[in-house]
């Protein structure tokens, strides 16, 4: 992917797009592939850098959701299970199992947490990780060595996903563009055009250049996640607000937190939130909270209080206690969770997602998680066809490889994130072996990595090149 390119092939393109896709997370880059593979002309613009809004600050897990299962959701749980199965077949470089220890302190614990998780595997079906089972005290402090001891008596062990969420973003950007897509990073849309009463297409500016385009579309998708509303303002001013943005913040600790590869699941703290502390990239997330917010903004702050029940609770469940001086790095991402009954034509596609088609014509798409963005893609992009009057073309995403894919048995170390990709950056070190050095000695993380976001993968300042193609700005901060 080439940024220069992409932008003379806006500035150069006569006719109408078919698909026009403004935010580019998982919904909006899920979307530009399932299109773009459908055969649809397509171009997706980003204000910022592709996945720098929530798609960069999940808990990295592609999970059915156990906290589903336990409010009854049955179905929410089946189809997130499903594509938990299809992401790992189509990016095996990127998704891989990961085993997690319940642990148990109360007596009933280790039978109501094991018969939740049987369920759990039998709906997964051939679509399983591993099939969870009780644990003995010892065998949970085998897993996890560190795990608070005094009234433990035991855990259940279950697998579930876990996965690299802006590398996965930018490998769905790559996806698209060979597919023959358009995507440009650092494009605001600032307006939309109508012809009569129809959106027709927007205004776009390119934030590096200072060009503007006026781009016109069969159909404008709305993909901007927590910004949702604000491009549905741009279509109807008095359009009532649907997202309830959420604030949930993560701290990132050392290894030595929680050594080995099991992650630690707390379903249910004091105040009924989902606790996770999970291994990642050499260190351990520990996540997440749930704060209703108000403004929304790229840069979303954690509070103090957040970090203050992230160390607590932490605390409360390992051995070693970590303090505020141990925190490497806080990051906080904002949930669209979309609100109940907003009063207009939703058409409520599953109990997660939510497609809404204004009265001209602007197909938003909101809420839903990392895990489902390929149906929520599917859905998208079969309302859009409908809306923008495009010949009807079936899904092929089920089955598509994402860039970087490879069922090769070699392992490339730290670069396996990048699959295929991997031993072209080798290649690189090879020609230029000063490339292989290292950022810092804290980290594996090369010269090289940054050379090759910079050339193939639209990486366009430092930022994006140590937050999102490589995760050292999330992994210690300092
Ligand atoms: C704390 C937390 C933990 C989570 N953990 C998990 C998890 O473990 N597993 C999981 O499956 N899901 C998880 N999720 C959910 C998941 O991260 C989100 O559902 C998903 O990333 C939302 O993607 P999105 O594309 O809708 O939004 P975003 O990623 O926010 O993308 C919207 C994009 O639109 C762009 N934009 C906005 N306005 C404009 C404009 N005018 N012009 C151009 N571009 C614009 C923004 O810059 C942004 O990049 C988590 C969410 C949070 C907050």
């Amino acid at each position: 992917m080439n940024r220069d390119e992409m932008a003379s092939r806006v500035k150069n393109e006569r006719g109408p797009w078919d698909v026009l896709i403004i935010g580019g997370g998982a919904t909006g880059l899920g979307t530009a592939v399932d299109a773009s593979s459908r055969g649809y002309r397509t171009l997706l613009v980003e204000q910022h850098d592709f996945a720098k809004g929530t798609s960069s600050r999940s808990t990295k897990l592609v999970h059915g959701g156990v906290r589903y299962l336990q409010q009854g959701n049955v179905s929410l749980v089946l189809e997130a299970l499903h594509e938990r199965g299809i992401l790992r077949e189509n990016a095996p470089h990127l998704v891989h199992d990961l085993p997690f220890v319940v642990p148990n302190y109360d007596w009933w614990e280790g039978p109501f947490y094991g018969i939740g998780l049987r369920i759990y595997d039998l709906l997964a079906g051939k679509h399983g990780f591993g099939p969870s089972r009780n644990l003995s005290k010892e065998e949970t402090i085998e897993r996890i060595p560190t795990i608070e001891t005094e009234g433990l008596r035991g855990g259940v062990m279950y697998y579930d996903g876990q996965f690299d969420d802006a590398r996965l973003a930018i490998n769905l950007a790559q996806t698209a563009a060979e597919q023959g897509a358009t995507l440009l990073n650092y494009a605001k849309v600032t307006a939309l055009t109508k012809e009569g009463d129809t959106v027709s297409g927007a205004v776009v500016h390119d934030e590096e250049t200072d060009d503007e385009y006026t781009l016109r579309a069969k159909v404008v998708v709305n993909a901007t996640g927590v910004f949702t509303d604000s491009v549905r303002h741009m279509d109807d001013p008095a359009s009532p607000a649907i997202i309830s943005p959420s604030q949930g913040v993560h701290i990132v600790l050392d290894k030595s937190f929680l050594p080995g590869d099991s992650a630690i699941m707390v379903p249910h703290t004091d105040d009924g939130r989902v606790l996770f502390a999970v291994p990642w990239h050499g260190c351990v997330v520990v996540g997440t909270t749930d704060t209703p917010v108000q403004d929304v903004s790229l840069e979303p702050r954690p509070l103090e209080e957040e970090l203050e029940f992230l160390l607590v609770h932490a605390a409360r469940y390992l051995t070693k206690d970590p303090t505020p001086a141990d925190v490497l790095s806080a990051f906080a991402g904002l949930r669209p969770l979309v609100k109940a009954g907003n009063g207009e034509n939703t058409a409520a596609l599953s109990r997660d997602h939510t497609i809404n088609i204004s009265r001209s014509g602007l197909l938003t798409i909101a809420g839903g998680k990392w895990t489902t963005y390929r149906r929520m893609a599917e859905d998208t992009v079969d309302q859009a066809a409908l809306v923008g009057g495009l010949e009807e073309k079936p899904c092929s995403t089920k089955s598509l490889r994402i860039h970087g894919y490879h069922d090769r048995a070699e392992n490339f170390g730290t670069l396996e994130m990048y699959g295929d990709d991997a031993s072209d950056i080798e290649k690189l070190i090879q020609k230029e072996p000063r490339y292989a050095e290292r950022l810092h000695e804290n980290s594996p993380v090369v010269a090289a990595q940054i050379v090759w976001a910079a050339r193939h993968e639209m990486a366009r300042c430092v930022e994006d090149a140590l937050a999102r193609r490589t995760r050292c700005l999330l992994l210690d901060a300092r």
